[in-house]
């Protein structure tokens, strides 16, 4: 059977190795008679897997010894009023960037605790491009600076980390953590969902500085803190345990594949060769500034929508699914995480070049 490539934003394609690795343990991991489903998560063989994922983490993303990595569930929408939650501490006012649907999101639920400063917003241009730094005004009372380094909906992606001051940056990074190196130290908080580029959707992972810890608004539920979490190991209640275990193995896969670095590399080839073959073509169209262009999610509209669900119907019919864009953008979109081989990049190109020559 030829290979299927599942452009899904996600949750999203995982790679092929992991998933061969999860059914062969499925049912009795590692010799112990258990799932990993059914394993206690205080149990010695669940909190060996938990700690392996943890370091391997740790070590991918070479995340200093003054962060604390937590594995929580909620997913990142739960972060939109976590961040808040605890990094207010005391001060009334956050800066947000507005990039795209997801900073909207975090935007509207930051209002709940705080005043929003919107300290730049990619409306006007309808996001596609991030404003640049030298129009932002961030107020100096905020708390934080929160941004979407890469809006998973409209395909616009930072390409460096914004300069921030004292004020701890936080990063919604679900749909571009590890797909390249990050210098964690630049950062306050940095929160992802896993169904992206990470593991299964469930669990969510989050990169807190110490200093920020404990010092959440009153009222704040116990489970809402990231105090809690970090004093319990992850563990003050059942944890994702399934979820990060797939995570752990993921994480492996990408220290065999030669880390974050190597990552990087394939996903830029990957993200250039497929803007290339849009960008010269008459048919097909990007509308984001190039300089602000996602390697992970790229948008593209058909020059004639008529044709749309004559694409998607055969590009399924050709191994390629999951290409129909996010409603509110429409056109296709195709999600490139870590686990999309080149080999699914080139065949969507092939198939691309071939419906254009056909319907032109
Ligand atoms: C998918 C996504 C979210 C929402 O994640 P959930 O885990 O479903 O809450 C938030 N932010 C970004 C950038 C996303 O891509």
């Amino acid at each position: 059977m030829a290979p299927i490539y599942n452009f899904s934003a996600g949750p999203a394609m995982l790679p092929h190795e992991v998933m061969e690795q999860a059914a062969s343990e499925f049912i009795d991991w590692q010799g112990s008679g258990m799932s990993v489903m059914e394993m206690s998560h205080r149990s010695k063989e669940y909190l060996s897997i938990a700690e392996q994922a943890e370091a391997d983490l740790r070590e991918l993303m070479d995340i200093p010894d003054n962060y604390k990595t937590l594995f929580l569930q909620g997913g990142a929408s739960s972060q939109f009023s976590m961040v808040p939650m605890n990094l207010l501490r005391g001060k009334k006012k956050a800066d947000y960037i507005n990039t795209g649907t997801w900073s909207k999101k975090a935007i509207a639920e930051a209002g709940r605790f705080c005043e929003v400063n919107v300290a730049a917003t990619g409306e006007p241009s309808t996001f596609t491009t991030v404003p640049p730094e030298s129009e932002w005004s961030l107020n100096p009372e905020a708390a934080y600076v929160h941004y979407t380094p890469n809006e998973t909906i409209q395909g616009v992606e930072f390409h460096s980390i914004p300069e921030t001051g004292d004020a701890p940056l936080v990063a919604d990074m679900s749909s571009t953590i590890l797909s390249r190196p990050l210098d964690v130290s630049r950062y306050g908080v940095i929160y992802a969902g896993a169904q992206k580029n990470i593991g299964p959707a469930g669990l969510t992972i989050v990169i807190v500085r110490d200093d920020l810890l404990g010092e959440e608004v009153a009222g704040t539920p116990a489970m809402f803190s990231y105090a809690t979490h970090a004093k319990a190991g992850s563990m003050y209640n059942t944890p994702p345990t399934y979820s990060w275990y797939v995570a752990g193995l993921v994480f492996q896969w990408i220290k065999k594949k030669g880390g974050l670095k190597a990552m990087g590399e394939i996903n830029k080839r990957k993200a250039e060769r497929l803007y290339g073959a849009i960008d010269s073509s008459g048919f097909y169209r990007n509308p984001v500034d190039p300089a602000c262009r996602s390697w992970m999610n790229i948008p593209f509209i058909l020059a004639d929508p008529e044709l749309d669900g004559k694409f998607l119907s055969e590009a399924k019919e050709s191994g390629l699914v999951t290409l129909k864009g996010h409603r509110s953008v429409g056109g296709m979109r195709a999600s490139i995480y870590n686990a999309m081989p080149e080999e699914g990049v080139n065949a969507l190109i092939a198939f691309m070049k071939e419906f254009e020559k056909k319907n032109s």
